[in-house]
This record gives C-alpha cells, sequence and structure tokens, in this order.
C-alpha cells in the first residue's frame, strides 16, 4: 500500500494517519492507488467485464468496456478503443455498472450509539470512526453519499469531506449537512436525562424563523452543502394510522428553504407521516426522508415538484431485528409492515424515489440491502438501481456527472458478480471499485 500526497509534510501526516487507520482493525484488502502513482502513470484505463449496465436504457451490454482518461470515462461500450500504453484491468464475469449512491448516511453514527454518545464520546474520536466508516462505505462500492447529520459532532464531517477530496484519507464523494436542526424538546433532543447534567442535543436548536435563517447561515460558513432538518417525531401507532407530531410549520420551512436556495443550496427533511411531509412538501424540500406515510396530496406535491422520498428500510429492519425491549421490537415490526404498505401507495403513485439506507446505526458498508429490501418491497431492479444511481445523481447535485457510465461522466465505476437486473443483491457483491478514475478495491 502507497500513500504519497506532493508535500513531505502532509505525506508524514497521511502516512501516519493510515497508519492510525490500519491499526485500529480494518482487514479489508484494498489497493490504494495514491495521487502521485496516477500522475506518475497518466496512461489510460480500460476496464473489461462480461456485462455493462446501461441504466438510462435499462439494459445489460455484452461484453462491456470502459475506456478511462484521467478522472473521467472516455468512452463507454460492448468496445472501446485500447490506446497505446493504455492498462487494461480484465475483471472477467462481472457486471460493470456506476459506482452506488446512498442519500441518507450518517458517517459520525456507530452500532450501539445512543444519545448519550456525545457524553460518552468525543468528537475527535468520532471523527477517526468516521474515517473508518467512509472507507467501509466505499470499498462496498459506496462512491457518493449525502451524510444526514453529525447528531452532535456539529461541523466535523466538514473535515471528512475535505480530507476525502484532498486524497488524504479513503471514502465516497460527500454532501454533508453537519448537524441536523432541530427544535427544544425535538426528535434529537436528549430528554429523560437529569436536567442539571445538561446532555447535549444530538442537532442544532432553531425555534423560530430568525433562528432557523441564522442556524443555516452558520451551517453555511462551517462547510455544510445541504440542511437536514427534523420534521416530525416521536412516531406512534394509532389504530394503523402513524401519528407524529410536526415541528416545523409550513411557513418556517419554507423559510429555510428560501434562505439555502439563495445560496442555491437545498433543504432534506426527517419527516415520517402527516401532518409534517405535507408541510414538508409544500415548502418545496429537496427530499423527504423515511416518508412512511403520506397523504394523497403529499403524494401528488411530491411528483409535481420532483421532491424524492427516500425509504431507509434497512434502519427500520435492523432496529425491529435489534430493539432493546420486546416491546419496542414489536412496535418496530409493525411499522415495518406499515411502512411496506405505505411504500406500495407510493409507487403506485408515482412518488420519486432516491435511494437512502440510513446506515450508521448498523454497519458501514453493508447498506447494499437497502436496494434488495426496495425490490422485495415492490419494485423492480431496474427501478430501484434508477433511484438509486439516476435520482440520487440529480439529488446530490452530481447529475449529468455520476450515476451513469458514459463519455464525459466522471469514472466512479463499480464490478459486481452476476446481473443486478436478474438479482439486486448483486449490488452487495462488489469486487472492483473505482472513484473519479482511482482504483480503491481490485
Ligand atoms: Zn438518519
Amino acid at each position: 500500500m502507497q500513500f504519497l500526497p506532493a508535500c513531505s509534510k502532509l505525506r508524514q501526516m497521511a502516512k501516519a494517519a493510515l497508519v492510525a487507520l490500519v491499526l485500529i482493525g480494518s482487514t479489508l484488502a484494498v489497493r490504494l492507488a495514491s495521487a502521485q502513482e496516477r500522475a506518475a502513470k497518466t496512461e489510460p484505463i480500460v476496464l473489461h467485464a462480461a456485462r455493462l449496465l446501461d441504466i438510462e436504457n435499462g439494459r445489460i451490454i455484452t461484453p462491456g468496456e470502459l475506456l478511462v482518461e484521467g478522472e473521467r470515462i472516455a468512452e463507454a461500450g460492448r468496445t472501446v478503443t485500447h490506446p497505446p500504453g493504455a492498462q487494461t484491468i480484465d475483471l472477467g464475469d462481472s457486471t460493470l455498472m456506476p459506482g452506488l449512491i446512498d442519500a441518507h448516511i450518517h458517517l459520525f453514527l456507530h452500532p450501539g450509539a445512543e444519545d448519550l454518545q456525545t457524553v460518552q464520546e468525543s468528537v475527535p474520536q468520532r471523527t477517526i470512526l468516521a474515517l473508518l466508516a467512509a472507507r467501509a462505505d466505499l470499498i462496498a462500492g459506496f462512491t457518493a453519499e449525502r451524510d444526514m447529520g453529525t447528531e452532535g459532532a456539529g461541523s466535523a464531517d466538514t473535515a471528512v469531506r475535505n480530507a476525502i477530496n484532498q486524497g488524504l484519507v479513503l471514502g465516497p464523494r460527500l454532501r454533508v449537512s453537519g448537524n441536523a436542526v432541530d427544535i427544544l424538546g425535538g426528535h434529537e433532543d436528549a430528554i429523560d436525562y437529569n436536567p442539571a447534567q445538561h446532555v447535549l442535543s444530538n442537532a442544532t436548536y432553531a425555534n423560530n424563523v430568525d433562528q432557523i435563517v441564522e442556524v443555516i447561515r452558520e451551517q453555511f460558513k462551517e462547510g455544510a452543502d445541504f440542511i437536514k432538518m427534523y420534521e416530525t417525531g416521536p412516531d406512534s401507532i394509532r389504530d394503523g394510522k402513524l401519528s407524529t407530531p410536526y415541528q416545523y410549520t409550513e411557513a418556517q420551512l419554507e423559510a429555510a428553504v428560501h434562505e439555502t436556495a439563495r445560496v442555491g443550496k437545498r433543504v432534506a427533511v426527517h419527516a415520517t407521516s402527516e401532518p409534517g411531509t405535507l408541510y414538508a412538501a409544500q415548502a418545496g424540500v429537496a427530499s423527504i426522508d423515511h416518508a412512511n406515510e403520506l397523504s394523497e396530496e403529499t403524494m401528488r406535491l411530491m411528483r409535481e415538484k420532483q421532491i424524492y422520498a427516500v425509504p431507509t428500510f434497512t434502519i427500520l429492519e435492523y432496529f425491529a431485528e435489534h430493539a432493546a425491549t420486546p416491546e419496542r421490537g414489536r412496535f418496530m415490526h409493525e411499522l415495518l409492515s406499515l411502512k411496506s404498505r405505505e411504500f406500495k401507495k407510493q409507487l403506485a403513485a408515482g412518488v420519486p424515489m432516491a435511494v437512502g439506507s440510513d446506515v450508521g446505526p448498523f454497519p458501514h458498508g453493508t447498506q447494499g440491502r437497502e436496494l434488495v429490501l426496495m425490490v422485495q418491497n415492490g419494485m423492480k431492479p431496474l427501478e430501484a438501481l434508477r433511484a438509486d444511481l439516476l435520482n440520487g445523481a440529480k439529488l446530490l447535485g452530481w447529475g449529468g456527472q455520476i450515476g451513469a457510465l458514459k463519455p464525459g461522466y466522471l469514472a466512479d465505476v463499480i464490478a459486481v458478480a452476476g446481473d443486478p437486473l436478474e438479482d439486486i443483491a448483486a449490488v452487495q457483491k462488489v469486487s472492483f471499485v473505482m472513484k473519479g478514475g482511482m482504483v480503491y478495491k481490485h
């Protein structure tokens, strides 16, 4: 393994960081092509495999080849030009496809972390774990992700994103939100503890429009790419319907959308049910995450405004199977079956979908499961892949740059065993990962 950034001081720091990461216990075999190695070897790369996924036309091409020059795809098809001196990587009986996109992740969460994470773990400690999480996601084939809140680690995700962009550490392309925005006593506030201990909230408070605008400006100052707001919670089920209090009014969410739009950015909300989901759709957010139960009017607005629902099945499944008490387990199973029912209605209503797993509370690198669950709950594999790749790219603000294997696109490419259009579980068998023309797993 080699890692050689340009300046020697940086090189020492990067080496120390990498040694630390290795010592912390990763056993993944990673072939790390350093920036210098790539710069020295500027020759193009030809990738060859038995199949290639043409996501836009919804078909598999056999065989499949890509010509990668620098960080971008130069040619894609059954055969491509093999320029003199090109390195050919034969990936055998696998399918070349665009790198996966997870539109709802938490790099700063790990299994077992609860409300007291802000008490038990320092931000530096959490940042080290976040670096490992980013690496695990990349090696699992996720080359682009949207981090939906550090849950009490402030804008530490800005540092992680920047370190990845500078080539100091491994990870996906990231859109980050810093801390999420929440009301006093809201969904992510640390309630039910001894008030005298002042347990920190997992989010940043904003209780009215003035505070919302101020918090948004602060988060952008600290490097956020978008704003995450908690719009509903806590959830309960009453007479087969999901019941959840809203946190912000439609007018408050609209103020947030306007303030972010002023600087060309967007708002994503955690919203599980009505009326919070309707307020979010009326305000014109970019995505409604979780979206467990949506009214007809909400679904109509989401279709009209192309607001994505991000279903996050995997986290519900995980919590149902790892509940702290039998009572909690029963609730989570009930919620999962409600979600399954409602998701089919949303598909029938044509609600635009993106793919987000909410990984963090369950182990990073295992979130290919989300696509499997979306298919189990009624999507065709091609629809789930289009939601992931094409819609995911747009939601993350990289439309026309990632999500398809086309000339001019960034060379974010993975190879999977089998044909993902036949069996979506292929996305859980990733044998090769390239991001921006650099090979990270082979
Ligand atoms: Zn989340």
